[in-house]
């Protein structure tokens, strides 16, 4: 059985990881490159001012985190929180809406890492620089890390558990004529508040959670802001609740005279490209004999945890998203636990083979690009099912999936106020409200 057991970061899932393992009885340390645990929930106010693209993810004094200054939850606290942690019902840091500012997510997490004894076991300013087999120990593995004082240090454990996020390293995408523009362009990971769009044109690309939040932020302060979006095909144009948003189709192109040109025909003049395009999964620590990234696929993943060759001493929890991020890190957290300390066993490296080809055959003929592999909707809610079988838990009570889809249409009315709604509308529901 695993005695010693790494955690690359101290993130919600580093942290979740570690209460898991400790529970199962095994011995952690936790790794955490940034000076304090929290990992994205820890706003960091500096964005990668020389750098608004962020090519470089290896550049000195490289930024993690990416939630801008107004940030709140897209989630409601119910389905934030860990099963027996929940947020729900109690207040950490003062804010006790429903869709709380990242300031309570962040104390939250800090009195998770408290009471589970998991504080005392994260190193802060150390990062993990190299995971590889430690030849000639077995199936062990060696973790090499950067002290405070800049000296690499190795240390041989027995099973790695890699949580070192993925909204980090953004995804730009290459757009046709880019060489006519000679406007700004950033990505949302450098976004940090609005007042630098003021009466600026601006072209926002991408459209989901993070994309509808800044679009909508900027509003109150750009000239105008033209959304691309591919997916937004069936509601083109301007948007009712907004005097200067309109939605457009992806980009075609930038023109000769420098303007930007829409796939549905419409042609802006633009100061700055927003890109809300979303993240890479980077892993610069691992070189490893047959895991990739390739696409923005990381394979051959079992169930986006364990690559099967290497199982179960490495594994991975956070990967997988369009989900309830926190339960899913838990459920996740749980099996990795369970398998290392042998309460829980794993299928034959031929078989998990077998079932990631099947996903990967399964996604192809229902046409879905690779770069959407540990993407988790439509079927987040069997998949946390799925997890809660391996370790002898109940499935999703229903409430959680009614509640994860009422919020999703509520971010697609493109009502800023939907969070604040929510609130009026739970209130009056308990009869406590106004109404
Ligand atoms: P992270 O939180 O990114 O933590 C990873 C940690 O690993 C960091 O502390 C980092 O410093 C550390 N690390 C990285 N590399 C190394 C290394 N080599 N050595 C040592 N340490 C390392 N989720 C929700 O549930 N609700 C929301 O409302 C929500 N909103 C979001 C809004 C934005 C803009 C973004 C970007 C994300 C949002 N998320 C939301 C998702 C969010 O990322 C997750 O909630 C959660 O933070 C993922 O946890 P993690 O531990 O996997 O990664």
């Amino acid at each position: 059985m695993p005695r010693m057991v790494a955690v690359v970061g101290a993130g919600p899932a580093g942290l979740v990881a570690a209460r898991q393992l400790l529970r199962e009885g095994l011995h952690v340390a936790v790794f955490e490159k940034s000076g304090r645990a929290g990992g994205t929930w820890a706003y960091d106010p500096r964005a990668d001012a020389d750098d608004p693209l962020s090519r470089d993810p290896g550049a000195p004094g490289a930024v993690h985190g990416s939630l801008y200054a107004s940030l709140r939850t897209n989630l409601p606290r119910d389905l934030m929180g860990f099963s027996d942690f929940p947020m729900a019902g109690r207040v950490f840091a003062g804010d006790a809406r429903a869709f709380p500012g990242h300031r309570e997510v962040l104390a939250f997490l800090d009195a998770f890492a408290e009471e589970s004894g998991v504080a005392a076991r994260v190193r802060l300013r150390s990062e993990v620089v190299r995971v590889a087999p430690a030849l000639g120990h077995g199936e062990r593995w060696v973790v090499a890390w950067r002290r405070e004082d800049g000296e690499v240090v190795e240390e041989v454990f027995d099973a790695v558990v890699v949580c070192n996020g993925h909204w980090t390293v953004p995804m730009v995408p290459k757009i046709r004529g880019i060489d006519n523009w000679s406007g700004k362009q950033i990505h949302s990971h450098n976004y940090r508040t609005p007042e630098p769009f003021r009466d600026q044109n601006v072209v926002v690309v991408g459209f989901s959670a993070s994309g509808i939040d800044i679009a909508l932020e900027i509003s109150h302060f750009a000239k105008e802001v033209h959304v691309a979006d591919r997916y937004s095909k069936d509601r083109l144009g301007k948007i009712a609740l907004y005097k200067n948003v309109w939605i457009h189709a992806e980009v075609d192109c930038i023109q000769d005279d420098g303007k930007v040109r829409f796939a549905e025909g419409s042609v802006v003049a633009a100061d700055i490209i927003l890109y809300c395009t979303g993240y890479r999964y980077h892993f610069p620590f691992l070189d490893l004999d047959g895991l990739t990234v390739d696409d923005n696929r990381v394979g051959p993943l079992y169930k986006h945890v364990f690559p099967p060759k290497y199982a179960p001493n490495l594994s991975f929890v956070g990967l997988a998203y369009k989900t309830i991020v926190f339960q899913t890190l838990e459920q996740e957290s749980k099996w990795v636990a369970a398998v290392l300390s042998g309460r829980a066993t794993l299928p034959s490296e031929e078989d998990m083979m077998a079932a990631v080809r099947e996903h990967y055959q399964l996604m192809e003929e229902a046409g879905r690009p690779k770069r959407h592999t540990h993407t988790l909707s439509p079927q987040w809610a069997e998949h946390m099912n799925w997890l809660a079988g391996q370790v002898g838990e109940p499935p999703l009570e229903p409430w959680k999936r009614e509640m994860f889809d009422r919020v999703l249409g509520s971010i697609l009315t493109l009502d800023e106020a939907y969070r604040d709604r929510w609130e009026q509308e739970e209130d009056r529901d308990s009869g406590t409200g106004a109404h």
